[in-house]
């Protein structure tokens, strides 16, 4: 029997991923559910030494789940196409190397395709993948997965999204996950059914107590978990254009009140750039953190 989570249970989020902390917060808040991530409590985070995306997403939450002493959701998911035999699969992030460079994962599935079977349109059969897996502090442990099934294109289309999203078009659809509305996506996505699945066994099937997550709601988590995610141009242009419209809406939050203030802000932030990463991500960073957006 599962046990249900009751409302104001605090969960721990079985990851370092501010991107991931963020999106799975917004999920269960409304359901009366507290989200801590593993990183805020301190919690080591433990390689991904298994095989499969459900052991993967297992050892995490078990992880967490007995380091805290809380119950603990982590999630494990990648991109696998068909002709290459799933891959790259669970090694989806690794694809992407140290700087976390998913333009150049991209191209590099695209010429593993290319060089292996010739591209022809439409693109490789894909999906994406997502495993969730509930942990308890005595180890006991349910798993839910979620799939989205699609192709791939090339060149890669859309700035919206993260990871793998500007190359994988869903059945049914003619955008790419990159082109389309994260409501749009977020409506099919392998993500999105995962948790479908654990919430009709974990939360008793009940109804959301506030508003649905709505994924275009910009605040400073959204926008700093945006902003680390970003790997390509276009991208950042529609980072940019996030930017405009959370002005737009939320003048009081952005303590960079003056031009002057804000161009001191942008020039101290590019001043002290961290370790290598692409620069379309350290663009987005530095106008973050220019706006002062609290
Ligand atoms: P992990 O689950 O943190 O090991 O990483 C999964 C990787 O799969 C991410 O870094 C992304 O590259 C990719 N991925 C997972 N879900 C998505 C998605 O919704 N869109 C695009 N890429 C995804």
């Amino acid at each position: 029997m599962t046990e249900k989570l009751q409302r104001g249970t605090r969960l721990v989020v079985a990851s370092h991923n501010k991107g991931k902390v963020w999106e799975i917060h917004q999920l269960i808040a409304p359901y009366g559910l507290d989200a801590v991530s593993a990183g805020d409590l301190g919690l080591a985070e433990p390689d991904e030494t298994e095989p499969t995306f459900e052991g993967n997403a297992r050892l995490k939450a078990v992880a967490a789940a007995k380091g805290s002493g809380l119950p603990a959701l982590a999630d494990d998911s990648g991109l696998e196409v068909e002709c290459l035999g799933g891959a790259p699969g669970i090694y989806s992030a690794r694809w992407a190397g140290p700087t976390k460079d998913f333009g150049l994962a991209m191209k590099m599935v695209a010429e593993e395709v290319a060089s292996r079977h010739g591209w022809s349109d439409p693109g490789p059969r894909a999906n994406f993948i997502s495993v969730l897996c509930l942990a308890w502090p005595d180890g006991t442990t349910r798993v839910f997965e979620g799939k989205v099934f699609g192709h791939l294109v090339w060149p890669v289309r859309g700035g919206n999204g993260f990871g793998y999203d500007p190359m994988f078009v869903a059945d049914g659809e003619s955008r790419t996950f990159g082109e389309m509305e994260p409501e749009q996506k977020y409506a099919i996505s392998h993500r999105t059914r995962a948790f479908a699945a654990f919430k009709a066994a974990c939360l008793d099937g009940r109804g959301a107590a506030s508003a649905p997550p709505n994924a275009r709601r910009a605040d400073a988590a959204g926008l700093e978990a945006a902003a680390a995610n970003i790997s390509t141009e276009a991208e950042l242009a529609a980072f940019v254009a996030n930017l405009s419209r959370d002005l737009a809406a939320y003048p009081e939050a952005w303590t960079s009140d003056t031009l002057g203030a804000f161009l001191d802000r942008l020039a101290a932030a590019l001043g002290s750039r961290g370790p290598a990463e692409p620069p379309s991500r350290a663009v987005a960073k530095a106008l973050l953190a220019a706006s002062g957006r609290s």
